[in-house]
């Protein structure tokens, strides 16, 4: 008997998002085929197929397109053009709106207020030098509106000493100008739809360290009011996205309780992957049967957990934890070459104390960057 209930899903990008869907994938039963320029990428040795080419090869978009049910991508610099191109041929159930407003920092903040009705920094577009305040009078922050990530093409006025370099950046491309938001936590919301009906996870505490992801804690130390508000805000972005998969709202929450959004990820999230563990399904699993249309289980919290990043110079003391913390969950992309703060793997530790783990993984000594 030929099966027709299992799907074949295309995931552009091969890295370590794409990696992590396709095991959910696989063990639901589907295959997957994955488009990366990169032969040895991390989601080749879980993918039933790859298609080695650059992420905007059109012939090759269009061949993964014939060879899927359905298309996804794990990151937002997909080229849209061409996933316009292929809609024809498969369907793209995140959605191609949704990608061209999380590619563009105008386009994000514009849809955040106007549609979403959920408040950001206060912000001003730069189409150019010009645009620039003359002299710094608070804390802002200069964005590029595409292309940034990890805080790349960012510049923060303190003062009117970095007025030059900002000058520079908005001489090359267009940025936003925003206000320095004062937060005392960041917090993200990891949710999942299938169209039409919308599941949160915990929410996710966030630390980063050099603009990059360090840790997450799950739940996030907050309040049962501001988690609700939180929760509200990303259902509220879903909604008028009509989401399917999953997606991230990241968010600062200041010391008075109030939630300004940062910026959306269109996708599973670095912060999410907590809730391999710590839930009783993950944002990957969540992500591939919203894809699909399927009912969505409410996903429940295991148990608290802290998921720490290893980037590429803390792979060597990683090493050494399945000897020294057996309990703790190591993952590993396969990457072949570390490079200093290359995302290589990243560490999931259950607990009952997050404090007590805190302490635990400083004191391994592996996580010590200047920060
Ligand atoms: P982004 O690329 O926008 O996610 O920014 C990276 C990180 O820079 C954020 O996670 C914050 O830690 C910090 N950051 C960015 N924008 C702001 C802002 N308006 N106010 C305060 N911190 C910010």
């Amino acid at each position: 008997m030929v099966r027709h209930d299992k799907k074949t899903i295309g995931i552009i990008g091969g890295g370590q998002l794409g990696q992590m869907m396709a095991i959910s994938a696989q063990y639901m039963g589907h295959r997957v085929v994955t488009l990366d320029p990169n032969p040895k990428c991390s989601a080749a040795k879980v993918s039933d197929e790859m298609i080695v080419a650059d992420y905007d090869d059109l012939d090759a978009i269009l061949k993964l397109a014939y060879a899927c049910d359905v298309l996804t991508y794990e990151f937002e610099n997909v080229d849209a053009a061409a996933l316009h191109q292929v809609e024809q041929e498969v369907a793209i159930p995140q959605g191609i709106r949704l990608l061209e407003i999380t590619q563009n920092r105008k386009f994000e903040k514009t849809f955040l207020e106007k549609e979403a009705g959920v408040k950001v920094a206060p912000w001003q577009f730069i189409s150019g030098p010009y645009d620039l305040p003359e002299h710094v009078v608070k804390k802002q922050v200069l964005k590029t509106t595409t292309g940034g990530y990890d805080g790349h093409g960012q510049v923060v006025l303190h003062s009117d000493d970095d007025l030059e370099a900002a000058r520079e950046m908005s001489n090359l491309t267009e940025c936003v100008l925003e206000d320095f938001v004062k937060f005392d936590r960041e917090i993200s919301v990891v949710i999942s739809g299938n169209g039409k009906d919308f599941v949160t996870f915990p929410i996710c505490e966030n630390e980063h360290w050099n603009n990059i992801l360090h840790t997450t804690i799950m739940p996030a130390r907050v309040s049962d009011t501001v988690a609700k508000k939180a929760r509200e805000l990303a259902l509220a972005i879903a909604e008028k996205l009509h989401l399917a998969g999953t997606l991230c709202v990241e968010m600062f929450l200041t010391a008075e309780d109030e939630l300004y959004v940062n910026e959306l990820a269109p996708r599973p999230h670095n912060s999410g992957h907590v809730t391999i563990e710590a839930c009783d399904f993950s944002q990957f699993d969540l992500h591939i049967k919203g894809i699909l249309g399927e009912k969505l289980p409410e996903p429940r919290l295991l148990s608290p957990g802290v998921m720490v990043n290893t980037l590429g110079q803390h792979i060597e003391g990683v090493s050494q934890l399945p000897d020294s913390h057996p309990d703790w969950h190591s993952h590993d992309y396969g990457k072949e070459e570390a490079k200093l703060n290359r995302k290589m793997g990243h560490v999931t530790i259950l607990t009952q104390n997050v404090e007590e783990t805190l302490a635990e993984i400083d004191a391994t000594g592996i996580w010590t960057d200047a920060h």
